[in-house]
């Protein structure tokens, strides 16, 4: 077994990435088992983020490190929140702010001009200086609503509808989600990329 660490502490992400990888003897454990803070996410796209989180974590620990970053990019707001979701209500702004402040911003747009996508940015780092870091990416397409809808989830999910499936994100269990999410998607070129260097 080979051990990874994980740029986040976030319970959810570590399950999902150890269930995905299992099976190629990759084991993945959060970054606070080697008492290392969170790095400070100055880049400014997702991918920059994703990279500062690797390194970081890969700096402090010695082993090869996974980091994510994700966030909502809404059309008619030219991209916002994009890179700044957590937090754009304000630094500690918690997720009914974070909606609230969406739903406000997209007051009287009409449907067809409500259209978003969550993204999802994965990099592995085998070391520090790693020049080749494995970079996957996933993308969700849907529509943001004018009240939110469904309990489950977290961030902006009640107000991400999904057309195709007639329903919001927040209204899906975590295995539909995960089959369908951008950080799904990402998860999934993952394993094929490791899957196939390790053929
Ligand atoms: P992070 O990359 O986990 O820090 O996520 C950044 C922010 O993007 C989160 O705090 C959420 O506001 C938003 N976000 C990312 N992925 C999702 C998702 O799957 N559902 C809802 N919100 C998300």
């Amino acid at each position: 077994m080979h051990r990874i660490v994980l740029a986040s502490g976030n319970q959810g992400k570590l399950r999902e990435l150890n269930r995905a990888l299992a099976d190629l003897e990759l084991e993945v454990v959060p970054q606070s088992d080697y008492g290392v803070e969170d790095a400070i996410e100055d880049g400014l796209s997702f991918v920059e983020n994703a990279l500062i989180k690797a390194r970081h974590a890969s700096r402090l620990t010695g082993l090869p490190a996974l980091a994510d970053d994700s966030g909502l990019e809404v059309d008619c707001l030219d991209g916002a929140p994009g890179i700044y979701s957590a937090r754009y209500a304000g630094e500690g702004a918690g997720d009914a702010a974070n909606n609230a402040k969406l739903v406000a911003a997209l007051a009287g747009v009409p449907d067809e001009q409500r259209s978003a996508r969550f993204q999802c940015l994965l990099v592995l780092v085998r070391h520090p200086e790693d020049p080749v870091p494995l970079i996957c990416q996933g993308s969700w397409e849907g529509r943001i609503l004018d009240a939110p809808r469904g309990v489950n989830g977290f961030g902006y999910d009640p107000l991400f509808y999904i057309p195709e499936l007639g329903c919001c994100s927040a209204e899906l269990t975590a295995e539909q989600k995960n089959r369908l999410s951008h950080r799904g998607q990402a998860v999934a070129k993952l394993v094929r990329k490791l899957s196939a260097l390790s053929a």
